[in-house]
């Protein structure tokens, strides 16, 4: 293969790799974004945590959740020492489509890889592809149709 055809290959491929980010991206940013706001917003912490039980119901769920709802754009849960969980849902991410997607975090045990690594740079980096590749789209699918993957 010739110098020239292999620059137009690896052009080729960071062009693709390129869109393909781009569009992976808009997937897990835009559509749930879309769709939270197709949503019913929640406004008060009874409805939040009325939506939380709701939805662990649905799941089958029995791990403790504690549901927070604060004022600013927050939306993640995370366990606790204790071995229950905290999910906070404020702001633009206070709304049904968001508390499906974190309490399928919550069954799915996304929360609990997080504290185990925090101390290496591999593991760390492993989280973040885990995250990114895994657990965001099995929680975005969730939350937009109900898809259990
Ligand atoms: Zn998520």
């Amino acid at each position: 293969m010739a110098m020239g055809n292999l620059r137009d290959l690896a052009a080729n491929v960071v062009f693709f790799s390129l869109i393909g980010g781009i569009t992976y991206s808009l997937f897990l940013a835009a559509v749930p974004w879309i769709i939270s706001k197709r949503t019913r917003k929640i406004t008060s912490q009874k409805q939040l945590e009325e939506a939380v039980l709701k939805e662990s119901e649905k799941l089958g769920l029995t791990k403790k959740i504690n549901p927070r709802l604060v004022v600013k754009d927050r939306g993640y849960s995370e366990q606790q020492e204790n071995g229950s969980y905290t999910l906070v849902l404020g702001g633009n991410f206070a709304n049904v489509y968001d508390v499906k997607h974190e309490v399928y975090h919550i069954h799915k045990g996304h929360c609990d890889f997080v504290r185990k690594y925090k101390s290496r740079l591999w593991e760390k980096t492993k989280s973040l592809l885990r995250y990114v590749f895994r657990d965001e789209p099995q929680a975005v699918i969730y939350g937009c149709t109900g898809i259990k993957l």
